[in-house]
């Protein structure tokens, strides 16, 4: 791989069925990398196990193919910096973990879920709840006594007081101190399971991408990435577009909980990849309308500018099948 290559990717969480606005991050990251020539690599982000439904991984899998999207590494197919599955990658984490324990830059936190709970009850500028910093600051004596409760603890990082900056191809320059909007920030939970935050950055970052596409509900994380990126010594990807999200008619957001609008459904109903991908490039811009057309003709009209930056629900037109079956025969319906 050179260092010219573009790598993106997408990364689902194997928590429930992929909805149109999942679809719709894996079309567009998928047509960012593929417009300009590179790779695409599909990672399966299964660390939160209680969340991981079984059975999912292969469905999402099959759901992204039969939309007409394929990927050069991935768990299905391998590649040289597997695994693919995050949930094999545990001990290159703790690596991670161990890198930045060395440079002084993690803390242990004892911090229950009840004071945490406080802590966001208290009033706040913005919604995300600020950790001020409470277990950093403990005396030796203090630390002890928290060790003593035999709880064991999160570890947190150190946010680095400077602002960070990045551009987004839809949202233009972007600061942001960490330190300010989130403060320390948790990369190991304290049942051990590693925070989306420290798995992203260390998988991206060994699996050399470049260009990273996902849902708008992620622009907020991208600034500690970054600092996770500098500490660990890693460069940074060099493209980040973060894309809107897909709505529904009340403007509520798109949940995997209530999702039965997965394929399945709507292969049920009748219908075919080139009508869901033609609604889905018809909600973001990318096409005039919501005709049929494959990811793979997308290619050709592909342009990062055209993408609208702000949510759309996504419009069905009547499913092909039952178009057809109604011509050739009325009665079938
Ligand atoms: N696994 C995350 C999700 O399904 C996406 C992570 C990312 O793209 O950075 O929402």
């Amino acid at each position: 791989m050179t260092r010219q290559t573009t790598r993106g990717r997408y990364a689902p969480s194997p928590t429930g069925v992929l909805h149109l606005g999942n679809l719709r991050t894996a079309l567009l990251a998928w047509l960012f990398a593929r417009a300009v020539g590179g790779q695409f690599i599909l990672r399966v982000e299964d660390l939160d196990r209680p969340r991981v439904r079984l059975g999912m991984t292969q469905q999402m899998l099959a759901d992204l193919r039969w939309l007409g999207l394929d990927w050069d590494e991935g768990p299905d197919v391998g590649g040289l910096v597997g695994p693919y599955l995050q949930s094999m990658r545990q001990a290159i984490y703790e690596q991670a973990i161990h890198l930045l324990r060395n440079k002084g830059l993690i803390y242990p936190c004892y911090c229950t879920r009840a004071e945490l709970a406080r802590i966001a009850s208290a009033p706040q500028g913005d919604d995300a709840p600020r950790y001020p910093g409470t277990c950093r600051y403990l005396s030796a004596r203090e630390r002890r006594a928290r060790e003593a409760s035999g709880r064991r603890p999160a570890l947190r990082f150190i946010a680095p007081e400077s602002p960070l900056e990045f551009s987004d191809a839809l949202h233009g320059t972007v600061f942001e101190s960490v330190a300010e909007a989130t403060g320390d920030f948790v990369v190991r939970r304290s049942d051990g399971i590693v925070s989306y935050q420290l798995a992203v950055v260390v998988d991206d970052a060994l699996m050399g991408i470049t260009q990273v596409v996902r849902g708008h509900d992620l622009h907020a994380s991208t600034a500690r990435q970054l600092a996770l990126y500098d500490a660990l010594g890693c460069p940074r990807p060099k493209v980040y577009a973060h894309v809107a999200l897909v709505v529904d008619d009340a403007g509520e957001r798109l949940a995997k909980r209530d999702a039965p609008a997965g394929l399945d459904a709507l292969r049920n109903m009748g219908y075919t990849a080139d009508q869901v991908v033609g609604a889905l490039a018809a909600s973001c811009h990318l096409w005039p309308t919501e005709e049929r057309v494959t990811a793979r003709e997308l290619l050709a009209v592909f342009e990062p500018s055209r993408i609208a930056a702000t949510s759309a629900t996504v419009r069905l037109p009547p499913a092909a099948r039952t178009e057809s079956l109604d011509a050739r025969n009325g009665t079938l319906l």
